[in-house]
């Protein structure tokens, strides 16, 4: 898909170069092919063109630049393999030691080490890796990778990756780190703009026990106050569990959600328990009675039930803005859209909006519809997008388990001393599994825990976990198991992979699911039995019930940034309109044949399409690519070996690593697999 923006980039880069450029191009080029041969002569002019392509006038004059590229030119592969070898090595350094003082740094805000003081949090929130790429370019080293290794697109990436020898996917990975020169107030304006965006959804708050429905009752408790839209969403959640009285919350809350996204909420009532309110006929007046003190700003105000006045689309507008101030400065991605899909998550948009389509249009949506309306005993509603009555049962109870866990692992060193014993259970040899064991370190977590690798050889990975004084508990052992599969993923992702220029996984999502092959097995490390094939099916339906939904919700969010990039000048109404109707149009073709209604405007309502930059198409192929690594899991039996093999593929693009992985590209066939076994699985038990 291409945006109507694609070819503004380039041109504004060009316009900012200094006049010489041309002539002093076509004088290199020619002298360096007389220097080193016809043979050479590709890499010359690729090279010189793409120092030329970010050079501005104060790296330096027309002779400084000829003098540079005369200097840097690796004109030998001899001295191409010493330029690449050092580059690597010292870039391992470069990022190991930053990421080294990053961790220290937040050490006392990470781990449960006691007072978190105000200093701390100053180290916490500082990163002295902020300006390596600005320094790079300004001490030349960037240009040197630009003069001597080929810069990429997707398009190419794809095209040829996978002829390409690892040393020549490692150098197009050495030159990603130098694709785009994005001036300090550029980066200032976007992190600004994020920030606003971020303190907006911060602050907003329903508070929900002023909620009047149409008899003048409130249905939720006091000071029950809920942050749109995840605890609105999650509230819509809970209240399955008492279908005694769920309906009229949860009518009451997709009322709520609407208003949002529409834009005719009273201004008044947002983050404010000093007024009451009747989502339906839009009727504000003062609160009758009090459970919380308003906020400073609202307490004296005049009751008025005037409107939000489009400031949810004024404050994504600003990100747009701002993001679009970093087109010129990004050649080889020349809009956001283009770096999400095509840097962050090197899936070509077209293609992962077909993936999409091809869960949204499944034949099973129809049918797990029907198993949820059976299980309702009540046609669907809108807000049934959120139902989360699929859920895996256990033999035991939390508390069982949570003795046996306690009684295991008394502390963080007991669980340490216990990770090749864990890994061992996971089909890792003796060998294997003392290996990685002797390449993490547990520490105590402030928080529920978390893993965070190393970036160079030379250091561990940590396994960040929450022990209480009475031992660990179930849901710490869990997370446990799911950071420590982090952990094993970034051991072997960096210290056995072969060019550290290479080191990772594709992109987030391939963590998260090399992580939650080890979480799904926590019951068989404790000794106890996997859980049964029904429980594994109510997982799975739970899983695609939850794609289908945002599969949705991340289409409205590709569709409003394609929007701001054909409509630059729009207002914020205009853009409210806009997004309200793609909104539609989504739920129109995908929602309405299953829910019976037309026009819901429920998928526009998530926060983090104004706060996140087009990040939300990242959930609905983070759970395609776990049931691929699932299931190809199950196929191979054994989890150690498997996981090895799959991680020490390193960063590649995500379908040349998931064909290494499974034989397949990316795609929701596994989870469509799955779904129809699980729905299978859930008839033949009902
Ligand atoms: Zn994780």
């Amino acid at each position: 898909m291409q945006t109507s923006s694609q070819t503004g980039g380039a041109q504004v880069a060009a316009t900012t170069q200094p006049a010489w450029v041309k002539s002093s191009i076509a004088k290199m080029a020619s002298a360096l092919v007389a220097k080193y041969g016809d043979s050479e002569q590709t890499r010359i002019q690729r090279g010189v063109h793409q120092v030329s392509e970010f050079w501005r006038a104060d790296d330096g004059d027309a002779a400084a630049f000829e003098d540079f590229v005369r200097t840097n030119f690796a004109g030998n592969q001899a001295t191409l393999d010493t330029l690449f070898d050092r580059y690597q090595r010292l870039l391992e350094q470069l990022d190991g030691h930053m990421h080294e003082i990053n961790r220290e740094f937040n050490q006392q805000s990470d781990l449960d080490l006691g007072p978190v003081l105000p200093f701390d949090e100053l180290f916490a929130g500082y990163d002295p890796s902020a300006h390596v790429v600005d320094d790079f370019f300004n001490n030349k080293l960037a240009f040197i990778v630009l003069l001597n290794f080929p810069l990429t697109t997707l398009d190419e990436r794809l095209k040829n990756g996978a002829t390409w020898s690892r040393r020549q996917w490692a150098e197009v990975r050495l030159t990603q780190r130098f694709d785009k020169r994005i001036p300090a107030d550029v980066n200032l304006a976007i992190a600004r703009a994020g920030a606003e965006s971020g303190q907006y959804i911060a602050e907003y708050n329903i508070w929900m026990y002023h909620l009047l429905d149409q008899q003048g009752q409130r249905v939720f408790p006091p000071k029950m106050r809920l942050l749109s839209h995840w605890n609105l969403r999650d509230e819509i959640k809970t209240d399955y569990a008492d279908p005694q009285n769920s309906l009229p919350k949860q009518r009451m809350i997709q009322q709520v959600m609407e208003r949002i996204v529409t834009q005719t909420i009273p201004e008044d009532v947002i983050n404010n328990p000093g007024v009451d309110w009747n989502p339906y006929t839009n009727v504000v007046k003062p609160a009758a009675v009090k459970d919380a003190d308003p906020p400073p700003g609202k307490a004296s105000a005049k009751v008025s039930d005037a409107r939000e006045p489009d400031t949810r689309y004024a404050v994504l507008q600003k990100d747009f803005l701002a993001a679009k101030k970093a087109d010129p400065y990004s050649p080889t991605a020349p809009t956001l859209i283009d770096r999400r899909f095509d840097e962050d998550r090197e899936i070509p948009e077209a293609r992962l909006k077909a993936m999409l389509e091809q869960v949204l249009s499944s034949p099973l949506v129809g049918q797990t519809a029907a198993l949820i309306q059976s299980r309702l005993g009540r046609p669907l509603e809108p807000f049934d997008v959120w139902y989360n009555g699929f859920r895996p049962g256990s033999q035991y109870t939390e508390a069982q388990l949570d003795e046996i866990v306690s009684k295991k692992y008394p502390t963080a060193e007991a669980y340490q001393k216990d990770i090749p014993n864990l890994l061992m259970k996971l089909g890792f040899s003796p060998e294997r599994a003392q290996y990685v064991a002797n390449n993490i370190i547990v520490d105590p977590a402030r928080g529920s825990g978390h893993a965070m690798g190393s970036q160079m050889r030379s250091e561990k990975a940590h396994l960040r976990t929450r022990v209480e004084k009475t031992g660990m508990n179930y849901k710490g052992f869990n997370i446990a198991v799911h950071e420590m599969g982090h952990n094993v993923e970034q051991t072997f992702s960096l210290n056995d992979v072969d060019y550290t220029l290479l080191q990772g996984v594709p992109n987030t999502a391939f963590t998260e699911a090399l992580a939650f092959v080890f979480q799904g097995h926590d019951l068989e490390l404790l000794g106890l039995p996997a859980p049964d094939a029904k429980s594994q099916a109510e997982k799975t339906l739970n899983d695609f019930w939850g794609t289908y939904e945002i599969a949705g919700v991340a289409l409205v969010d590709m569709g409003v940034w394609h929007w701001m990039y054909d409509h630059p000048q729009a207002t914020p109404q205009q853009l409210n309109q806009a997004t309200v109707q793609i909104s539609k149009n989504i739920w129109n073709k995908y929602y309405a044949p299953v829910f019976h209604k037309n026009d819901v405007v429920l998928l526009g309502i998530y926060s983090h399409m104004i706060d996140s930059f087009l990040y939300l198409p990242d959930y609905p192929i983070g759970h395609m690519i776990a049931f691929q690594i699932e299931e190809q899991m199950r196929k191979a039996g054994a989890i150690g070996p498997e996981f090895e093999r799959m991680a020490k593929m390193g960063r590649v693009t995500p379908d040349l690593w998931m064909e290494h992985a499974t034989g397949k590209p990316v795609g929701p066939d596994a989870l469509l697999e799955a779904t129809q076994r699980a729905l299978a699985a859930a008839g033949a038990a009902k």
